[in-house]
């Protein structure tokens, strides 16, 4: 065929009006079809109906899920517990065949309390991982009831469709990360807020989509896209997970404590003692008065914590997991044939940064970074360095040059 005749065997169109001709074996593809086949795959992938999807969520034992999350978080051996047993039954509630004994096994939607950074998205990722199914990650703090600037509740469910490719069967049986979850608690002790924009209607709105409902949601998302045609998600099944920080709830946890140990001075003592890790105490009640309105804490029912990272436990993030960051630049300087190793000083010192600087789990990255940089600026293409050795020194050295705010600001 000359050049010149060259067409889409599409639809047709001469090369000279298409944008894009893309060449195949025996065919041509212009850019309009390829637009238009592509719109038919997001269509088709609505409509696919698995229905051995459950069966691939293969249905591992708890211990089972226990031991994969141990490979990936470190430490929070009781959340990694519940949140398995939680996750077993949850997609063992699935699988239950219709049975006519009236026994409907209630959702295990889970909520998790613990500071900021000690891994709760983790956790939920690792889970989403581990069974193959999408997962959302969303923070509560931009969601807004209805009518109001910022996101609609659904645009959850948006984004759920968006990480399961719109196949509208794996997001309905997928996975939901709420984070910050508490900042969408009732202000009650602040009287001038007269609107509670972001408060009690979000939990209202939340309230539905946990319950397990059919929800008609804009498949881009937001109001941007008026015409765009609804797609009905059913959220019975999909697993909610809502993780907070809930500072301050130590407080409400002391004081029912004390309400409880009225004449035993010597719990008393007991409490002041274990006032870091007060969190274990945790129980629903507490949740409620931290503002969170009874029927959403009745959807969450599975209740766990965080702790604290300790400094045997950042260490042990340091180089433990599968895919430890430790691990992660070893493998980066590998790529370049150079051997890095560093010592049990240097990172024990990197460890006393991130606790002296309260940088956290997070900020263990940045100060890697900050030290490995030039290294890995230098010594690729060095034919005659093919070794690095970081010591505490050098990572001293090279931490001095950084400055620990900058690093605070990005963790
Ligand atoms: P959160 O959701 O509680 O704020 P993240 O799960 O986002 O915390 O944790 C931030 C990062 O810190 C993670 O990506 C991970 O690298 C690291 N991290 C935190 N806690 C742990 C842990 N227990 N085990 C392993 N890594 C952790």
């Amino acid at each position: 065929m000359a050049k010149e005749e060259l067409e889409c065997s599409f639809c047709g169109r001469k090369k000279a009006e298409t944008n894009l001709l893309i060449a195949g074996l025996d065919a041509h593809i212009c850019d309009r079809c390829i637009e238009q086949a592509h719109g038919i795959v997001v269509e088709e992938a609505l409509h696919t109906t698995t229905t051995d999807l459950h069966k691939d969520v293969m249905l591992k034992k708890p211990k089972a899920i226990k031991e994969f999350l141990d490979d990936y978080v470190i430490g929070q051996e009781f959340t990694k517990k519940v949140m398995s047993v939680a996750v077993y039954n949850h997609y063992k509630r699935l699988l239950q065949p219709k049975s006519d004994d009236d026994i409907e096994i209630q959702k295990s939607n889970i909520v998790i309390v613990g500071q900021t950074g000690t891994g709760k998205t983790l956790i939920a990722k690792t889970i989403a991982r581990m069974l193959n199914v999408p997962l959302a990650i969303v923070d509560a703090t931009v969601l807004t009831e209805a009518g109001y600037v910022g996101e609609d509740v659904e645009s959850i469910l948006t984004r759920l469709l968006q990480a399961a490719d719109y196949n509208l069967e794996k997001a309905q049986n997928g996975i939901v990360f709420i984070d910050e979850i508490d900042k969408i608690a009732r202000k009650s002790d602040n009287p001038s807020i007269t609107r509670d924009v972001s408060g009690e209607g979000v939990q209202q709105a939340l309230l539905k989509l946990l319950e397990g409902t059919t929800v008609n949601v804009p498949p881009k998302g937001g109001r941007k896209h008026p015409d765009q045609k609804f797609i009905e998600v059913n959220t019975e099944n999909i697993l909610f997970i809502a993780g907070g920080a809930f500072d301050g709830i130590e407080r409400h946890i002391s004081k029912r404590l004390n309400m409880q140990a009225v004449g035993f001075s010597a719990s008393k003592k007991e409490n002041t003692l274990e006032k870091d890790h007060m969190l274990k105490y945790i129980i629903p009640k507490d949740l409620k008065d931290f503002g969170l309105i009874p029927e959403i804490i009745g959807r969450l029912p599975v209740l766990t914590y965080m702790n604290p990272l300790d400094k045997a436990t950042l260490r042990a993030i340091l180089t433990e997991p599968k895919n430890a960051i430790i691990k992660q630049y070893k493998k980066l300087f590998e790529m370049d044939g150079i051997d890095f190793v560093i010592t049990t000083e240097a990172l024990d010192f990197i460890v006393e940064q991130a606790i002296e600087y309260k940088l956290g789990a997070r900020g263990l990255r940045s100060l890697c970074e900050a030290v490995l940089t030039d290294a890995m600026y230098e010594l690729p293409g060095d034919d005659e360095n093919k070794t690095l050795k970081v010591t505490k020194d050098y990572a001293e050295e090279k931490l001095q040059k950084t400055t620990i705010k900058k690093l605070k600001a990005v963790s």
